[in-house]
Order: C-alpha cells, then sequence, then structure tokens
C-alpha cells in the first residue's frame, strides 16, 4: 500500500482514534533499509521509481496547511503518526520534521499524541534518539532476537546487528513502545525464537510491547499468521511477569 500524500487522513482506528499521518518517505516509492518480507508497502526492488524526499518545509506547510483545515471544519484529531513508505528516520532532517511537528501539535491539537514507527536502525544517531525521545510514541520494531532471524524475516540492507540495537534501545530506560510482528514463513516462524526475544523484552523493559500478525497482503508468498490465542500463549510468560502487552490478530 503506497500512500502518495505526504500528509495523510485523518483515518480512524480503535487504537489511535482519529488519526493523520504522515510519509517521509518518496511520494511514489519506498525507502528502506530493511525489506521485511511482510512490508506493506513490498519489496524494495519494487518501490525504486521516485527517490524524492519531501523537504523540512514541505511537511510543515502541508501538516500545517491540514491542521488548520481540520480545526476549522471542527475535525477531531486524536494523533498524528510517522508511518509511511519506509523508515522514516532516514529523512536527514527527521529531528527538525520532529521540532516542526511538535510545535504545530501544540498550536492547534494541543491533545493529540505524536507517534513515531520506526525499525529502530538509526537509534544510534544521537538526533534521531533524542527526536525519538521527544515524541509521545517511540514505537520500535525488534522482530528477531538474532541477527540470524532477523536476515530471515527483515532483510536488513548492509549492517544489522540486533545486540547493537538491543543496546541503543536500553537508553530509552524502558520509555518507548516495542512493536514485534509475529509470522510463520518458509523455514521460520516465531515461535523458534520467542524465548530470546523475550530476554531481550525483559532487558528493555519497554512501558508497551505491541504484538501483531500480518493482516494485507505480503511480497513473500506463503506467509501464514498466527491467532490471537496463539500470540497469547506464546508471550503468556512476560504477561505473567506484569508486562503490559497489545496483541493484535
Ligand atoms: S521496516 Fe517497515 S517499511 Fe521497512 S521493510 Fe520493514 S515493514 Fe517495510
Amino acid at each position: 500500500m503506497m500512500r502518495e500524500e505526504t500528509v495523510f487522513g485523518p483515518i480512524f482506528s480503535r487504537r489511535l482514534g482519529s488519526s493523520l499521518g504522515i510519509n517521509l518517505l518518496p511520494r511514489e516509492g519506498k525507502l528502506c533499509n530493511f525489506d521485511c518480507v511482510y512490508c506493506e508497502c513490498g519489496w524494495n526492488a519494487d518501490g525504486r521509481g521516485d527517490r524524492t524526499l519531501p523537504t523540512a518545509e514541505e511537511v510543515r506547510k502541508a501538516l500545517s496547511d491540514k491542521l488548520e483545515t481540520c480545526r476549522a471544519a471542527g475535525t477531531s484529531i486524536d494523533s498524528i503518526t510517522f508511518s509511511g513508505d519506509g523508515e522514516p528516520t532516514l529523512h536527514p532532517d527527521f529531528a527538525a520534521i520532529i521540532d516542526g511537528t511538535l510545535a504545530l501539535r501544540d498550536r492547534w491539537y494541543p491533545s493529540a499524541r505524536v507517534s513515531v514507527l520506526s525499525n529502530a536502525t538509526k537509534v544510534w544517531r544521537e538526533d534521531v534518539f533524542q527526536a525519538l525521545r521527544k515524541v509521545d510514541n517511540p514505537i520500535l520494531k525488534l522482530d528477531a532476537p538474532t541477527d540470524e532471524a532477523a536476515r530471515l524475516v527483515n532483510k536488513p540492507v548492509g549492517e544489522y546487528h540486533v545486540e547493537d540495537i538491543v543496546r541503543d534501545l536500553e537508553r530509552f530506560e524502558g520509555d518507548f513502545i516495542l512493536q514485534t510482528m509475529f509470522l510463520r514463513g518458509p523455514g521460520f516462524a516465531t515461535e523458534d525464537w520467542v524465548e530470546g526475544w523475550m530476554d531481550i523484552v525483559r532487558r528493555l523493559r519497554p512501558r508497551e510491547v505491541m504484538v501483531y500478525t500480518i493482516d494485507r497482503e505480503t511480497p513473500l508468498q506463503g506467509l501464514r499468521k498466527y491467532t490471537v490465542d496463539e500470540m497469547r500463549t506464546l508471550v503468556r510468560p512476560l504477561l505473567d511477569e506484569g508486562f503490559r502487552i497489545q496483541i493484535k490478530g
């Protein structure tokens, strides 16, 4: 699913309420340093048509116009979420865009929550880390507890080491939301590595864990989802230990 607008919505979701989306990636392409087998935007190779990123000023203007229009129309906005066709922290001006977004939020919809969905690969950058600290909901992906499992599910482009990411995430001191995809594919399944994943959750102690499974069409054929009951059984030890876990089927 490619989103051509930089600011889109608001769309309604049960979890976020009335939500505006911001896509920092190319309007007609996909840009990510992962190539997840389940990515709703398809394979990287199929999304190379457009490499142009919106500038920080274009994002600010698009968001400002949208918020002003929504305010004038009396439309409620509960959240503003960065979730586009790729990885938002790859944008070179990500930190400045977050500052601009928070200022506009404070002006037009002070009670709206700002969320960022990220694969956490750029948390090592101090400006990205500080920007993620400022938003209400940094929702950071960690699907696999080993480099080998990550290669099967996320297909990182270039260097990627789970241990480095975990160390980066430790700097949040638990003040973030961990998001993990549970799925079965050809020759692998989340249950094969769920113990190692749970050990990482225990290390990081995120304030919330979001576990979900495939929902739409995926680029790799042959993936199978888990039921909510199966996912609950897999994360039962963490639930018993008091972790807050949202399970989405
Ligand atoms: S990190 Fe997100 S955008 Fe990137 S390939 Fe994975 S699912 Fe797609």
